[in-house]
């Protein structure tokens, strides 16, 4: 009799146990993911405190993080080149008015409107597209 109520006590404390662990397991999900939605708020703060203290400091070359500021302005150099990299090869430009992408080659900007004063051909070379009136000669 014993051993049957021993078995019984045993199986449910297991089942018991089972279903403590699967909730802890929910319980541990549920609170690491508050963690980052935490952490993710303190790393915005940093990052909008750090972008002010950039934009109030970069022009003081004796400031303690001007390293950090190099350090931005050569990787804004890099980050500009690879999208003109991917431009060029998307076969696209940018307007120098309004920052839309135009096609390479187009004349006008088809959102604002303004002049595009130069193209590319298709071999990639840059060609100036100026009016034939201007090189009257009297
Ligand atoms: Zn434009």
């Amino acid at each position: 009799m014993d051993f049957f109520n021993n078995l019984g006590k045993t199986l449910s404390e297991k089942s018991r146990d089972a279903a403590k662990k699967a909730k802890d397991m929910a319980d541990i999900v549920r609170i690491n993911g508050q963690i980052t939605a935490e952490e993710d708020k303190i790393a915005k703060a940093y990052q909008t405190i750090g972008k002010a203290y950039y934009e109030m400091n970069k022009q003081n070359e004796k400031d303690e993080f001007a390293g950090y500021f190099m350090e931005i302005e050569e990787a804004e150099a890099k980050v500009a080149q690879y999208k003109a990299e991917v431009q060029k090869l998307k076969g696209i430009s940018v307007c120098p008015n309004c920052g839309a992408e135009v096609k390479m080659g187009t004349l006008y900007c088809a959102t604002c409107g303004g002049k595009l004063f130069q193209s590319m051909d298709a071999s990639g070379t840059e060609t100036v597209t100026g009016t034939v009136e201007d090189s009257n000669q009297d």
